[in-house]
């Protein structure tokens, strides 16, 4: 049986000699990091628990790719480049091939984005994963939830929906390609990082779409004192998603209030909207404008040119 400090040694020990902004990583009390110049530090952290946020039988190494995800999303909706992360793991118990396999996972998305697990702790009890995140954005410009205007051009990118979908195929069971594409978005999203970080000195607010893009919009207009008009019939939707959503009796509405998309919701003004093309072609990143900020608060959400009854889907109010 390998004790704690073996666990360690063998799947979370990494070099990472590269990473400047880190003085010292696993194996003291503490790590130390520093702060480039100029920067601000943003940090998140994000708890996944068995049962609650994945199915039991979710592999290990989906459960360590979303814990780093949600996280790495949430920077990138700051508009931060992420630098370093520790990570809790709370374990019913010992098994080397899970173990294996969620470090693989884990240090897959990690070196993807060039981050140094710098720390951690490990502990026994019902499978619950924390991964907190740190990045950095120069001085006073990250994109904040509070800078939405009036006038604003409201965007999404990538598809709305997916993990709404792939959560209902996960329930129905997967037969198709579509299902494995909306399985694998809903297990394995990818954060937005490098698009967000161009948002800055671009975008007026930006979010990540994690609870719904109906309840994360709500968010944004709630902290920047504004309204909006959405239309639900530009919202983007996969093909895989435009295919199964009949089937699995998923309206647009639905969708708009699904969660687990982890793409970002942002406003841009006018002046700025031919910047944010370039953008989205020189990062191959697509993005759909699916409404506009307003100074009436409120969100209003049209279908089919007709206004929703807030009565029935409850968005209305915040
Ligand atoms: P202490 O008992 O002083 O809190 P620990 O024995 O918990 O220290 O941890 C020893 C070292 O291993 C520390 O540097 C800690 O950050 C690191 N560590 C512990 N668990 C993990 C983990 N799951 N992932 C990464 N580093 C970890
Ligand atoms: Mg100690």
């Amino acid at each position: 049986m390998p004790s704690e400090f073996d666990i360690i040694e063998q799947y979370f020990t990494r070099n990472y000699s590269d990473n400047t902004s880190v003085i010292l990583g696993i194996g003291d009390d503490a790590a130390i990091t520093s702060i480039p110049a100029g920067m601000q530090q943003v940090i998140a952290i994000d708890t996944l628990v068995e049962n609650v946020h994945f199915k039991k039988d979710t592999s290990a190494y989906d459960i360590a790719w979303k814990s780093l995800a949600v996280n790495l999303s949430d920077l990138a909706a700051m508009g931060a480049t992420p630098s370093w992360f520790t990570l809790a793991l709370t374990l019913p118990d010992v098994s080397a091939t899970w173990l294996s396999d969620f470090s693989k996972g884990l240090f897959t998305l990690a070196e993807q984005y060039k981050i140094s697990l710098i720390g951690g702790d490990t502990t026994r009890g019902p499978l619950t994963i924390s991964v907190q995140v740190a990045g950095f954005v120069p001085q006073g410009k990250a994109l904040l939830r509070s800078g939405a205007k009036p006038g604003d051009h409201i965007y999404v990118t990538g598809n709305i929906g997916d993990g709404c979908a792939g959560l209902a195929v996960q329930q129905a069971g997967a037969i198709d390609s579509d299902d494995v594409y909306l399985l694998n978005r809903l297990q394995q999203p990818i954060p937005r990082v490098a698009f967000g970080q161009s948002l800055i000195g671009m975008a007026n607010a930006c979010i990540d779409v994690s609870d719904g893009l109906l309840a994360d919009l709500s968010h944004m207009l709630v902290a920047s004192g504004v309204g909006a008009s959405l239309d639900l019939d530009k919202m983007p939707l996969s093909d895989a998603c435009n295919h199964k959503s009949e089937a699995l009796k998923l309206s647009r509405l639905a969708l708009a209030q699904g969660g687990d998309d982890y793409e970002l919701c942002f406003t841009v003004p006018e002046n700025k909207l031919s910047m944010l093309d370039c953008n989205s072609n020189e990062l191959g990143i697509s993005i759909t404008q699916v409404g506009v900020i307003e100074a009436e608060i409120g969100l209003r959400c049209y279908e089919n040119h007709n206004l929703l009854d807030p009565g029935k889907t409850g968005y209305l109010h915040f």
